[in-house]
């Protein structure tokens, strides 16, 4: 079995981080045999730059042919003048919709090694794994009708419409009880029930699909109380489930749980397991082309990879490993480094992690 997978650099310090990425996968190839084929194309503001457009038609080919696909970043205010359409986040928009990658799975997990890096206190956090299950594709982001109508009155007003249908929720839910699974067996549903009738709707299918996995406990929570639990006590949650504007927000503070943007990893999943595997983070302007951008967020995400798209568990472990292996050598890029560890640049972490492969 050879994995095809579409390499897609991005902007800012997207082509930094996926280089490292790139040596990591191309080390497994040589010195362990696994058969990769790895394909680049531009996506994002370099594709515009290059080719009028964010995802030009080659790059949605190769996106579409590919068993994974693994992107930087994209971005930067050079593009932010564009029209929507043209604009890089469009790139991005487009190939999760034209792939249907519905479930967007983060985890948030703390090194030990950079507990002193977090913005909570070591104690509510070493130890923290907790992974958020978020629907991508529904809710208010795409729900229709939407827009600014003017009132009777003259004044105007925004709307936007919340929707979720049964097999929307349906299947993310599915996502998480099987992540779950593979994990401390607890799924948090988190809504807003006590308000929303989309929410209602959400609490009665995900308990239904829960009846289908009598292994895994469900449990329920409203989004504000799951906000403040987070920071209070994080570590009570396994997998969390939630819909697409509650995870955005949610995902983002979990991240700072953990210490840096540069450590979390993300995966974004069609109904067979296809994804799209990237950093959480964006492409840091302010830091491109320094040499100062932490590669691991990157090598994790192609950990995952391995782990969702390819069921590849012994090579997803063996990344993390190294990436355990490195942060115990003390090395430390520039968002993570902290006295008494041993400061270096984009590429010199990326090195010692390959090393760390064997
Ligand atoms: P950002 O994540 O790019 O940067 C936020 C801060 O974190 C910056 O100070 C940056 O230097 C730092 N940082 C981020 N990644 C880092 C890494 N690997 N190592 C060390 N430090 C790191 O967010 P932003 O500044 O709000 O956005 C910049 C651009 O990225 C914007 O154009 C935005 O639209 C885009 N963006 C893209 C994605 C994506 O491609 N999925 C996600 C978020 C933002």
């Amino acid at each position: 079995m050879t994995y095809k997978i579409a390499i897609l650099p991005g902007d800012g310090i997207g082509p930094e981080v996926i280089a490292e990425a790139v040596k990591v996968l191309e080390r497994l190839r040589s010195a362990f045999g696994v058969r990769l084929e790895l394909q680049s194309a531009p996506v994002g503001g370099a594709a515009y730059d290059a080719h009028k457009h964010p995802l030009p038609e080659p790059t949605l080919r190769l996106v579409k042919q590919a068993d994974a696909v693994l992107l930087g970043a994209v971005g930067g205010s050079r593009w932010d003048s564009l029209p929507r359409e043209l604009r890089p986040e469009k790139g991005l928009l487009t190939i999760r919709a034209e792939l249907k990658l519905f479930a967007n799975l983060r985890p948030a997990m703390l090194f030990p090694q950079l507990a002193n890096a977090a913005a909570l206190k070591p104690e509510a956090i070493s130890g923290l794994d907790l992974l958020i299950v978020r629907e991508l594709t529904g809710d208010i982001y795409f729900g229709k009708p939407r827009g600014i109508r003017r009132l009777e009155n003259g004044e105007r007003q925004g709307y936007d419409t919340m929707l979720y249908a049964e097999h929307e929720i349906e299947r993310v839910a599915r996502v998480a009880f099987e992540a779950a699974r593979k994990r401390r067996k607890q799924v948090c549903s988190v809504d807003k029930a006590n308000v929303l009738e989309t929410s209602g709707l959400w609490r009665e299918v995900v308990t239904r699909v829960a009846e289908e996995y009598p292994d895994v406990a469900l449990s329920h929570m409203y989004v504000d109380n799951a906000a403040m639990q987070l920071v209070r006590a994080p570590k009570q949650f396994d997998v969390m489930l939630t819909g697409n504007m509650f995870g955005d927000i949610l995902s983002d503070e979990a991240s700072m749980l953990t210490g840096s943007i540069g450590m979390l990893p993300s995966a974004s999943l069609d109904a067979h397991d296809k994804g799209m595997y990237e950093p959480i983070h964006g492409s840091a302007p302010d830091i491109a082309g320094r040499r100062l951008a932490n590669p691991l967020a990157m090598i994790l995400s192609a950990a995952m990879m391995f782990r969702y798209s390819f069921n590849e568990l012994a090579l997803a472990d063996r990344i993390e490993r190294a990436v355990v292996t490195v942060l115990d050598q003390g090395l430390r890029t520039s968002d993570i480094h902290t006295a008494g560890t041993k400061k270096v640049n984009t590429a010199e972490m990326g090195d010692a992690v390959v090393k760390a492969l064997e």
